[in-house]
């Protein structure tokens, strides 16, 4: 019986920064799940839980 498989719900979806609109990354690989995630750009210095899905 090897039929079972976990299935991942985390997104691979890249969010864009509400600010600049350049990627963001994910500040805690728990978030999302036991903590709101929250984000942090790098070029613009955004950090929050707000972000822009990119839809491509
Ligand atoms: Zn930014």
């Amino acid at each position: 019986m090897d039929g079972i498989k976990i299935r991942r719900v985390i997104s691979k979806k890249k969010k864009l920064c509400p600010h600049c609109l350049k990627e963001v990354k994910p500040t805690s690989n728990l978030g999302g799940w036991l903590l709101p995630q929250e984000y942090s750009c790098n070029s613009c210095g955004y950090f929050g839980s707000v972000a822009l899905e990119d839809k491509n």
